[in-house]
């Protein structure tokens, strides 16, 4: 028996299970909660999908996602808790402490920085999104995959690889999204809901960012903030800033990106990658975690503090990147 299917069989047997998304929940991370509920809901078993930051606007199309809950009622008892796409337990925000005292512990991921905890562990770090590492649970759980899991599993994918554009991209990806469509997902649909249906003020967003945009270490380094005020003025909220920093990527010459969000808890930093730059070995020196190409990290600091620090590691980077790779320098 392979390690998905064993997550499987200790899941088919119990009462109430607990699906827990990461903080700040992506599409992969929900789409791949979503399709592993449905999963169970289709066996006829009891499962709870739990994010203690709720459902951004731009995934509630997802099937099932009007289920899913931010709190939990203090009565409701599990069995198994599966922690999805969370490299350490407290990546699930306030309701991880929902899993104390629960007899089994799943764990499926696809970061590098997970740290292996739980009694059942999924991690695949070459896998392109966690869609791809879930998938052979879900399918052992519930062998029809239907429309819903589809679209839900689809959107996982289509969100974590960029469109399959991304590094992270194998054969496995596209074989997979084959399956998906063949099941009934629609990539239109999909794209459609997740990127063409935008609010007018996270455009007006995008444009306050970009008139902040700054440039570090001659040009291989930019960044750009998103404060509270840049919020009212706009209208826009903090999920909808999501993909500005894949903006800043696509200059030229720019290797490392950043983008710095003013929130409650201080500065979380979404920092992007390419060019033998590790976003996660950055991202670790201050707490956080992710791929090599895409990570985060929260610095409780003001905002220039927190520039000042985060540039200051992307520049030590920069130096064992060429250190590394000498020829690679520019
Ligand atoms: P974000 O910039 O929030 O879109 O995150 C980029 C990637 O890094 C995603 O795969 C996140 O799951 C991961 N990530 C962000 N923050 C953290 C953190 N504090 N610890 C571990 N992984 C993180
Ligand atoms: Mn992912």
């Amino acid at each position: 028996m392979n390690p998905a299917e064993r997550i499987a069989e200790a899941l088919q047997s119990r009462r109430n299970v607990l699906l827990l998304n990461h903080v700040s929940p992506d599409g992969d991370c929900l789409g791949s909660t979503l399709a592993l509920a449905h999963a169970l809901w289709g066996r006829g078993q009891r499962a709870t999908v739990g994010s203690s930051d709720g459902v951004p606007v731009m995934y509630r199309f997802l099937p099932g996602s009007d289920r899913v809950a931010g709190e939990i009622p203090a009565g409701e008892t599990f069995d198994a808790v599966v922690f999805m796409e969370c490299s350490s337990p407290d990546r699930a925000g306030a309701l991880a402490a929902r899993a104390a005292g629960v007899p089994l512990w799943v764990n499926i991921d696809h970061h590098l920085s997970n740290t292996g905890f739980g009694h059942l562990v999924l991690l695949d770090v070459n896998a392109g999104a966690v869609a791809e590492v879930a998938y052979p649970v879900v399918r052992t759980l519930h062998p029809s995959i239907d429309r819903d899991i589809a679209t839900c599993l689809l959107t996982a994918l289509l969100t974590d690889t960029g469109s399959f554009h991304y590094a992270s991209v194998t054969p496995q990806s596209f074989l997979l999204a084959a399956d998906l469509i063949r099941a009934g997902a629609s990539p239109t649909a999909v794209y459609a809901e997740v990127y063409e249906n935008r609010s007018a003020a996270s455009l007006r967003l995008l444009g306050a960012a970009l008139s902040g945009l700054a440039f570090a270490e001659g040009g291989r380094v930019a960044w750009t903030t998103v404060t509270q005020a840049m919020l009212r003025e706009t209208g826009a909220t903090m999920e909808e800033s999501e993909g500005i920093v894949g903006t800043l990527r696509s200059i030229r010459g720019v290797q490392a990106a950043l983008l710095f969000k003013e929130e409650a808890e201080g500065i979380r930093v979404s920092l992007r990658a390419q060019g033998g730059i590790r976003a996660n070995v950055i991202a670790e020196t201050f707490g956080g975690g992710g791929h090599a190409a895409a990570a985060g990290f929260t610095v409780r600091a003001s905002l220039d503090e927190a520039v000042r620090r985060a540039l200051g590691a992307v520049r030590q980077e920069l130096a064992a990147a060429a250190h590394a790779h000498p020829g690679d320098a520019t």
